[in-house]
């Protein structure tokens, strides 16, 4: 349903404003904007208020240029009309989409949710913009199966714990919410593009960027790109219970940045994991259980919006952080993968490189940046913000805020990773660790893990020396664990 009751068939003309939807199919905007308007056009805004105080290298900003090329060729194709087709603005997006709105003499803007603070206050003075000249503005959900508050407890307060909050998920789905918008039956309302916005899609020069290695790290784009990912996994679905949890093994799917900027559609995947979950699939459960993980994340951030900011918990706001010349050398040992810790160092070398992280490992550099050297979460959190091709606002403050038992249905303060013995575990033959920290290579297999505790002898035969080759660790792990244990003594007692 749409947020504004204002009744919308037979509009003449409406715009569809892309931000995180960038697909042609499946998109609850786009099918609304069709089914009720004669003409749509469509728009994105490459928003000065977003990428102006972007590094001018920047993945993301890549990964969306080239999304919207296929999406524009996308929206000309089932138009089946060349001048249509995608406008593309470089402007602050809450001043250019009103004027735009207008100057196409459109009575409806459409678009779907964005639930971050920051696009929300966007989206409210877009809307009075719209106000002032006439113009409707109806946005739907469209990010995630369930959004806001459409789960609450029984007595209708929203869920602080996950599994419940799942159970009640998993009661509530079913094929109205799972079914996919059939765009295609109302393309013919697709409009054709006034002259002077049939324009290509600006170039990254254009847009003041540079081009980053998100090409020969092969991360397709668009939406062909998230559906072949997508088939690519369908197939490791079933064993993903199993292989999650091991960097060096193709488990996961890959598609966060997908989810991200909507290449991929939510319901599309939900469906096909619920399905194979129904049909006996383990792995299907888990993977589901992540995309539930997501949806219970942004609805915590709809309800507590102060997280972006604080803790979850207000009593763990009370904790001293480091926050000295020594806590910033360590902090940019973190960045840089110059811990001596390899895992730790290979997963900083695996976001640095490539924008990508596993999930294991950003539980394990998490908890290391917090517990083990600790610093403020937020730090790393902003690091991530910066460096993840798949950051998004909900699920990286969520995963921080468990990672430092600050968050909702965290682990507790006194669970500390062992960054060894997590090494020993996830990464046991060292494989990613040797792909991310070739200095490190040639070490055998029981010294890969902790360099510093291999016999001296066994580290000259691979021709290796610590402190020159790789550095020794920056702390000592048990000594930080009785520290972060004093650290953390301010919070009040967890069961
Ligand atoms: P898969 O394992 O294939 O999972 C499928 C999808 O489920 C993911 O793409 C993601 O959309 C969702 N998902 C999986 N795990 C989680 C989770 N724990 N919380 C919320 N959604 C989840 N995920 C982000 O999408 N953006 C972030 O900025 C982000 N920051 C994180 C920071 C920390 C400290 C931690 C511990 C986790 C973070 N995650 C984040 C969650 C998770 O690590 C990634 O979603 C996952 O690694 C992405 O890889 P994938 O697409 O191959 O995931």
């Amino acid at each position: 349903m749409p947020s504004s009751s204002r009744h919308t068939s037979h509009v003449p003309a409406g715009l569809m404003w892309f931000r995180r939807d960038l697909r042609a199919y499946d998109n609850a905007a786009l099918y609304h904007a069709l089914k009720s308007c004669r003409q749509v056009h469509c728009v994105f805004v490459f928003d000065r208020a977003i990428l102006d105080s972007l590094p001018r290298l920047d993945r993301r900003v890549e990964f969306i240029r080239e999304s919207l090329v296929t999406l524009d060729a996308e929206l000309r194709a089932v138009a089946g009309d060349a001048k249509a087709g995608l406008i593309v603005r470089h402007a602050v997006a809450a001043d250019e989409v009103p004027q735009l709105a207008q100057a196409l003499g459109v009575q409806e803007v459409f678009a779907n949710h964005d639930d971050e603070p920051d696009a929300l206050v966007r989206d409210a003075k877009v809307r009075g913009a719209l106000a002032d000249k006439g113009i409707g503005f109806q946005t739907y959900k469209d990010h995630v199966i369930f959004e806001r508050s459409e789960v609450l407890t029984q007595m209708g307060k929203p869920y602080g714990v996950f599994t419940p909050y799942k159970n009640a998920w998993l009661q509530k789905v079913n094929d109205f919410y799972l079914r996919s918008y059939p765009v295609g039956k109302y393309v013919k309302a697709l409009a054709p593009r006034p002259k002077a916005y049939q324009v290509p899609v600006p170039t990254l020069a254009e847009l003041g960027f540079e081009p980053t290695n998100l090409s020969s790290l092969h991360v397709p784009t668009g939406s062909p790109g998230g559906l072949a990912l997508f088939e690519d996994f369908f197939d490791r679905m079933d064993r993903y219970d199993e292989t999650r949890n091991f960097p060096a093994v193709k488990g996961p799917s890959y598609l966060g940045v997908h989810l991200r900027f909507g290449t991929v559609s939510i319901r599309q995947l939900a469906s096909t994991g619920y399905q194979r979950m129904l049909a006996g699939s383990k792995g299907a459960e888990v993977w589901l259980s992540e995309l539930i993980w997501r949806d219970f994340y942004h609805q915590i951030l709809h309800h507590h919006p102060r997280v972006v900011n604080a803790s979850f918990k207000p009593e763990y706001d009370a904790i001293k952080w480091e926050h000295n010349k020594h806590a910033k050398d360590l902090f940019a040992a973190w960045c840089e993968g110059r811990t001596g810790y390899p895992l730790v160092d290979a997963a900083m070398a695996q976001i640095n490189q490539t924008g990508y992280m596993h999930n294991r490992l950003r539980m394990v550099v998490a908890s290391f940046l917090v517990k083990d050297l600790g610093i403020d979460w937020r730090w790393g959190e902003r690091y991530f913000a910066q460096h993840l091709n798949d950051f998004d606002l909900a699920a990286n403050n969520g995963g921080w805020q468990w990672a430092s038992s600050s968050g909702c249905d965290a682990q507790p303060y006194f669970r500390i990773f062992n960054p060894i013995s997590q090494s020993e575990k996830f990464d046991p033959e060292g494989k990613f660790i040797r792909r991310y920290v070739p200095a490190l290579a040639k070490l055998s297999t029981a010294a890969i893990h902790a360099p510093w505790l291999a016999k001296p002898m066994e580290l000259q035969a691979a021709g290796f020396q610590l402190g020159k080759d790789y550095p020794a660790p920056i702390v000592d792990h048990a000594e930080a664990r009785a520290l972060t244990l004093q650290r953390y003594a301010v919070v009040k007692k967890e069961k």
